[in-house]
């Protein structure tokens, strides 16, 4: 019996059709081939969650008192906990019990936020490109999503001026995230000044994404929405375990900021999960506590694995500015090149994953993002096989004729 007169909700029909499924194929078959593959197509840290977060998760297992369901709102201690942490960072205070949700991983809150939100037809402004969630989120609440297409010459920074008025007076959120996961731009604390005022002209909710607050190189701090003046009445803000802390398995964040916006989402939320295993909410609170030495450590690991890669690419032709934050290059294709194709051609090549540009919007596209999760050794074995297999910026047309999947 077939069910094929059961159709997917409109919602589910209005997801973009999803670029790394064409990928994920390829993958699979290079490995049925045997193909060693280096896998740098992923946001997925591939280092162990810190030793004292894992002992005191498993202290934490041995109490049946954590064995039950957790609080809706997450445990007094973790909320505690994040805005200790928040006042530290930032010298932003914040009310434990009003402006600070757990939640299960960031994506979820950033999505379930839009549902808590946005009604059909709303207008969200959201970047192109962007982390998927940004855009998935208010595509399944109905949302009339207007991308803002960030641009090089603009530092891959949004350009609130080129937003005309009467979109920016029907808009209703807007979703941005610097660090940025996937062009890896970072932007100055005047940009959230603007952005702030801009949001408090036209009554739009801002949604920021700082999930790479600590994975910043040089001495750079990434700048916090909430240290803003003004920015408490009109926004919240999204932060992760998983990049900093390696803990992308234990699914736990957190969203602070507005009380309304924050109680808003709790109150979807309550309908939707029981919140976050007691044992995970202790050890994401050790690790919200863990000295800035182990901070250094994670730095310097990826700070390492950007020189060498940029190194590396200069020798191909490629020009990478040296980013300041993430775990990311973003890396311009060679002319004449589709980012898919390109991404599909390197992959059958050279066994090498990176993810095409275009899977984070339309503005991505002629870009692909590579993640520093491989150490030197794997990443100068992916650079070995570009060099073998040819694949340089300059080639331009040629390869990109014979590059063709
Ligand atoms: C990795 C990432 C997240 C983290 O998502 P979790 O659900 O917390 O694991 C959120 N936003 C961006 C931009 C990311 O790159």
């Amino acid at each position: 019996m077939t069910l094929d007169w059961i159709t997917p909700a409109d919602r589910l029909k209005s997801l973009p059709p999803y670029v790394f499924a064409r990928l994920d194929e390829l993958k699979v078959r290079a490995r049925e081939q045997g193909l060693d593959l280096i896998d740098l197509g992923m946001g997925n840290p591939d280092g162990a969650t810190p030793r004292p977060v894992v002992e005191a998760a498993i202290a934490a297992l041995q109490d049946p008192a954590n064995h039950g369901y957790p609080p809706f709102e997450g445990t007094a201690g973790f909320r505690q906990t994040i805005t200790a942490w928040y006042q530290r960072r930032y010298g932003v205070k914040l009310d434990p019990d009003s402006e600070a949700l757990p939640l299960l991983g960031s994506k979820e809150g950033l999505t379930h936020l839009a549902l808590a939100y946005v009604n059909p037809g709303d207008v969200v402004l959201v970047p192109s490109p962007a982390y998927p969630a940004h855009f998935r989120g208010p595509a399944i609440a109905g949302a009339d999503i207007y991308s803002m297409i960030l641009k090089p010459e603009n530092d891959w920074v949004i350009d609130l001026k080129a937003i005309p008025d009467e979109v920016a007076e029907r808009a209703k959120l807007l979703y941005f995230n610097y660090p940025s996961n996937p062009t890896a731009a970072t932007a100055p604390r005047e940009f959230f000044e603007e952005i702030v005022a801009f949001a408090r002209r036209f009554n739009i909710l801002l949604v920021h994404d700082l999930c790479y607050a600590e994975l910043a190189f040089d001495g750079y701090q990434p700048t916090s929405l909430l240290e803003i003046p003004g920015a408490m009445e009109i926004g919240v803000e999204f932060h992760t375990m998983s990049k900093t802390y390696n803990m992308a398995g234990w699914r736990v964040g957190f969203v602070v900021g507005n009380r309304h916006i924050v109680q808003g989402l709790r109150t979807l939320k309550t309908n939707l999960d029981y919140g976050i295993f007691r044992v995970l909410q202790t050890a994401a609170e050790t690790a919200l506590n863990l000295p800035d030495e182990y901070l250094h450590e994670v730095q310097t690991r990826y700070r390492t694995r950007r020189d060498f890669l940029i190194q590396g690419f200069a020798e191909l032709g490629w020009s990478i500015p040296k980013t300041k934050a993430t775990m990311y290059l973003w890396v311009p294709c060679p002319p004449g090149i589709t980012s898919t194709d390109f991404a599909l051609s390197v992959l059958q090549q050279t066994g090498v994953v990176v993810t095409p540009g275009n899977a984070f919007g339309s503005g991505g596209e002629g870009y692909v993002r590579v993640s520093l999760i491989a150490d030197c050794d794997r990443l100068g074995e992916a650079l070995n096989r570009f060099k073998q297999a040819g694949i340089t910026f300059q080639a331009g047309a040629a390869l990109a004729s014979n590059l063709k999947p």
